[in-house]
């Protein structure tokens, strides 16, 4: 495929209502699209980076100005070097710093050229990575974040929701004082549901820790799936402690920026169950090693979600068809959580869903809802 030129696409978009973390609250999700234009078509990606940022990732802003002041144009250059062929989806994550800001950019480059390669083949995302879905769909999980004034009834209402929507694995984010409470509420209200605690790094270990600690231990009368990130991304051989002391089995989500990270976590015994962004590991190809590697391991993985559209949701569901990502992913439908939703998605039903079939990735954005929602489209032609 020869590349005409790419377009950039800053998108203003909200959610539907706060969701609180222990990290801050998400309230705007303005988004970013990498649209790749080329001889035999086009494609479209997703940049996962969210408004403020996390704990271990930019903030949109700041993708955006690396993109559209040089970081786009490394595309460009590789398909100079092609005499304009584009590279192969597969090698954009070579063409990014291995660092949080790079591995967003390859994350939404690398979708957009897989996008575009996939539909001019004539191949869903779901073919090519040979992933397969019974007759029944793909499990599918939700988030449920920390309510405004900490109201359980909240909570609660949020819960019985999902579990009535047919939900497969329900995941409160708890905090240090916001978490037994709301767990053995939850609980109780639905004894057999797959539960599990997302704690976004809040909580500390060690001397200075001894509180936090007795917290966490306390949370293992409730048999959930298991505790995610509890302690700071970077500190690997704490998790591990924990995961010897604890009979919850230890999630890592911020700690898995990469697949030396993974190496890294399993090796120390710090990762009992992994949840696994692609848009955070650098794109696709990234996820299909890193849940291979899960698989090999015998440990358990889902598909982590950042609130993406339909479009960066849609590649998430077909990554969830691969063989190690045994446990449900963050797959409900953005119209859950976004006030508008530029990018089709498929219908959950029953707590499953298909993916999409169609050739590439299975969405794009509607023009009607880029023109009325757009902030800014920065078009970078290819000339030779
Ligand atoms: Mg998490």
């Amino acid at each position: 495929m020869k590349l005409e030129g790419l377009a950039l696409h800053r998108v203003g978009l909200r959610m539907r209502r706060s969701v609180g973390t222990s990290a801050g609250t998400h309230r705007e999700r303005p988004v970013l699209f990498v649209q790749v234009v080329t001889d035999e078509g086009e494609g479209w990606g997703e940049c996962g980076a969210l408004a403020g940022g996390t704990p271990v990732d930019p903030p949109l802003e700041r993708l955006w100005g690396d993109l559209t002041s040089g970081g786009a144009d490394r595309l460009l250059v590789a398909a100079r070097a092609r005499g304009g062929r584009l590279p192969a989806s597969s090698q954009v994550q070579s063409l990014f710093n291995a660092d949080p800001a790079g591995q967003l950019a390859s994350g939404a480059m690398e979708m957009a050229l897989l996008d575009a390669e996939l539909r001019s083949a004539g191949r869903s995302l779901t073919e090519h990575l040979g992933g397969s879905v019974n007759g029944a769909g793909v499990p599918v999980g939700a988030v449920v974040g920390i309510p405004p004034d900490h109201r359980l009834d909240l909570v609660l209402a949020a819960v019985d929701d999902l579990v009535e929507a047919g939900c497969r694995r329900v995941r409160l984010k708890i905090a240090p004082g916001w978490d037994v409470q709301p767990l053995a509420a939850v609980r109780r209200a639905h004894p057999g549901l797959a539960l599990q605690a997302d704690a976004n790094g809040a909580y500390r270990w060690g001397a200075t820790g001894v509180r936090d600690a007795r917290r966490l231990v306390a949370l293992d009368r409730f048999g959930l799936v298991c505790l995610e990130q509890p302690l700071p991304a970077p500190d690997l051989p704490s998790h591990a402690e924990l995961a010897a002391l604890l009979e919850t089995p230890v999630c890592l989500d911020e700690s898995l920026g990469s697949h030396r990270r993974l190496v890294d976590a399993l090796r120390y015994g710090a990762c009992e169950v992994a949840c696994l962004k692609p848009a955070r590991l650098g794109g696709i190809e990234a996820v299909r090693q890193a849940q291979a590697l899960c698989l090999s391991s015998g440990v358990p993985a889902f598909v982590g979600g950042l609130f993406e559209t339909g479009l960066g949701r849609a590649a998430n569901a077909a990554a969830a068809t691969l063989p190690g990502f045994t446990l449900a992913g963050d797959l409900t439908s953005p119209d859950e959580y976004l006030e508008v939703n530029p990018c089709p998605y498929p219908e959950v039903r029953g707590g499953r869903l298909h993916p999409p079939a169609t050739p590439g990735v299975g969405s794009a954005p509607d023009p009607e809802v880029l023109d009325r929602y757009g902030l800014e489209r920065v078009w970078i032609p290819y000339d030779g």
